[in-house]
């Protein structure tokens, strides 16, 4: 099977182009849910300012990288000067101070293993989350941002994709799977890795960003506009680009030796990874490296029990791609 599965390329599979961009047109936010979110950091960064007059809030996550649905919570980041607190003591405060304004269900969660303040906002409906000093989460977000200006296959691709993996349950990191941030790494990297290519390579390129975040050196070429059309010379559909992307996860991908990298805008191998061993509860099963953390493996929540999940439900999305007569329906379907 898998070997006709590789050579067999669904020839009709771009009648379903325009359902796949009415799926991802029906899961971008509308203009207002922005300005509501503005709305909402405004009231936050009002607040933030008068106990700490220093301190920056910044986005981050789906409210930011361009990759969040309709109705997605907002990531916010309190960048602060912590002299001799603890992180926790700064989220205690912080909880105080918006507890005293009208927001509602605040909590302050101190003892996560990234501590932060839940809150909802009455007027808009939107929940928050805010954590501290986590700039590295910032400074991803908006590598994600700007790969996302390149080419909007890619946007279309990573919706359709973190649809997916919501609709079958394996975008949950506490049972095992992945993240929506490892999903958009994966179609990042998948699109760098077209012939022709769909994205660059931008941290491979010359620098025009630089930051230094936490010892963590995080460069690359952020200047997107300047790259005209880079994409366009490849003229692959959303609908084959799907295809092709759970085909290669399904079928492809070498889960025993590799390890996929946007850094370098190709695979790597584990064992010049050093993640051949399980260490710890890392066992390194599906190998997706962070771009710069890069001894960070965004897989290893993975374990040997939901590897199998995971695999099952690409090569399921595989075989829908391949054979089924409605795959924007099929593919959606709730586990
Ligand atoms: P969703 O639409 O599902 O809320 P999201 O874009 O907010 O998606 P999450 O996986 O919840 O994605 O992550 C939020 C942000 O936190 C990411 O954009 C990324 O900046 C950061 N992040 C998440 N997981 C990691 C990780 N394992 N390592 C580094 N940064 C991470
Ligand atoms: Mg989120």
């Amino acid at each position: 099977r898998h070997v006709k599965m590789q050579t067999a390329c669904r020839k009709d599979i771009d009648r379903f182009n325009s359902q796949f961009l009415t799926v991802f047109e029906s899961l971008i936010p509308a203009d207002e849910e922005r300005v509501k979110q503005k709305q909402l950091l405004t009231v936050l960064e009002k607040l933030v300012a008068k106990e700490w007059p220093d301190a920056r809030l910044y986005l981050y996550g789906s409210c930011a990288n361009s990759f969040g649905f309709s109705k997605s919570d907002l990531d916010v980041c309190l960048a602060i000067e912590l002299g001799n607190n603890e992180k926790s003591e700064v989220v205690l405060k912080l909880a105080d101070i918006l507890q005293s304004d009208n927001l509602q269900n605040v909590q302050a969660l101190t003892r996560a293993r990234v501590p932060v303040v839940k809150l909802m906002d009455p007027v808009t409906g939107i929940s928050c989350d805010i954590c501290v000093n986590n700039m590295l989460a910032v400074v991803n977000t908006k590598l994600l941002y700007d790969y996302a200006r390149i080419d909007v296959r890619l946007r279309q691709l990573a919706f359709i994709v973190k649809h997916w993996a919501k609709s079958r349950g394996v975008n949950e990191t506490y049972q095992g799977t992945l993240s929506s941030y490892a999903y958009v790494l994966m179609c990042i990297h998948f699109l760098q890795q077209r012939r022709p290519a769909i994205l660059p390579c931008l941290q491979a390129m010359n620098i025009t960003y630089f930051r230094n975040v936490d010892n963590v050196e995080c460069a690359y070429f952020d200047q997107v506009e300047k790259l005209g059309n880079f994409g366009s010379r490849n003229g692959e559909s959303i609908a084959h680009l799907v295809w092709a992307f759970f085909h290669y996860w399904a079928y492809c991908h070498d889960y025993a030796t590799d390890v996929v990298s946007v850094r370098t805008g190709s695979t790597l191998s584990k064992r010049t990874k050093d993640w051949t061993r399980r260490v710890g509860n890392d066992r390194h099963l599906i190998c997706i490296e962070d771009p710069f953390e890069v001894s960070h493996d965004l897989g290893r929540v993975v374990d040997k029990y939901s590897i199998r999940v995971l695999r099952e439900e690409f090569e399921r999305a595989a075989e829908i791609m391949q054979y089924d007569p409605n795959p924007c329906v099929t593919l959606f379907h709730p586990y």
